[in-house]
């Protein structure tokens, strides 16, 4: 893996100037990079600010121009493409970290950092990785999952492999295999190695003409079944589309909500009324015309 890292001129031992001796300090900023100004807003009000000195650039020190190294031009760091090697050892798992000791970026006075491959895994279109196994998933049809088949695929290092379910092997929907030592090499025991899980996704026909039916119900023994003599009511199952199930039942669900608030404002009514017709009754002691008024109403 080829990574551009920065590294200390050679050609001035990082020092930046022709001669290799050490620069001067900055006199406008007493060597400190950053100096410190004062912002007049006017009305006698001044505020402090602290800005890049533009004498030595930030840096803190000049090296007169023609004393500069021609190497770097002065900036003690030349720029460098270094090829780092990186083993990836066999079965090595996901998140694993390569650390190349300070090899980052080197600056003058700085301890230099390191530099750290992390291994991350590509998504493959045949495996899924978990562990030190593979899982593979498969599309069978119904006839290869009763009658035993093979199939070929090619592994992740390019050979190809001749899977066989025997014949008598019936797979069902869901349905795993194991291909042992067929899987990742183990970490740190490389001449072991996981399995291959096979899942099947049995595809069955979604049409059998009648001589297919036919045929089958020759083949095979058929459950024994009611004859059409016998009296008993019929019933005629019905595709099923879970989606408008679902709907149907929502909306039972929001009329009885309906039903519910409907009956309980009824009553709420009801108990208003009373407790009204209760206070008239107390008042007028026996006007019972707004009562029957009343009455009507509700
Ligand atoms: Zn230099
Ligand atoms: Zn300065």
């Amino acid at each position: 893996m080829k990574i551009s890292r920065e590294i200390l001129c050679s050609t001035c031992s990082g020092t930046g100037s022709k001669d290799g001796k050490a620069s001067k300090p900055c006199n406008e900023c007493n060597g400190q990079g950053i100096k410190v100004m004062l912002r007049n807003f006017g009305m006698g009000m001044y505020q402090q600010i602290r800005v890049e000195c533009p004498d030595c650039e930030g840096k803190g020190e000049i090296i007169p121009k023609g004393k500069q190294c021609a190497d770097c031009s002065g900036k003690k760091v030349k720029s460098e493409e270094k090829e780092f090697n990186v083993e990836i050892d066999k079965g090595v798992k996901e998140g694993k970290k390569v650390v190349f000791s300070g090899e980052s970026d080197q600056q003058p006075g700085l301890e230099t950092g390191d530099v750290i491959f992390v291994i991350q895994e590509k998504p493959h279109h045949l495996f899924k990785r978990t562990g030190d196994d593979l899982i593979m998933e498969k599309d069978i049809t119904l006839i290869d999952a009763l009658s035993g088949f093979s199939f070929k695929f090619d592994h992740l290092d390019g050979r190809p492999v001749v899977v066989e379910i025997k014949q008598g092997d019936i797979i069902k929907p869901d349905d795993l295999r194991e291909l042992p030592q067929l899987g990742m090499p183990v970490y740190t025991r490389t001449y072991e190695h996981g399995s291959i899980f096979l899942k099947f996704n049995v595809v069955f026909p979604d049409s059998l003409s009648n001589q297919q039916m036919r045929g089958l119900r020759s083949v095979f023994t058929p459950t024994p079944q009611p004859t059409a003599e016998d009296p008993s009511e019929r019933a005629i199952a019905q595709p099923f589309d879970r989606e408008s199930y679902a709907r149907r039942k929502e909306e039972e669900k929001n009329i009885i909500t309906t039903i519910t608030i409907i009956i309980i404002m009824k009553i709420v009514m009801k108990v208003m009324a009373l407790e009204f017709i209760l206070a008239i009754l107390s008042n007028n002691g026996g006007n019972y015309k707004n009562i029957i008024f009343l009455c009507v109403f509700f």
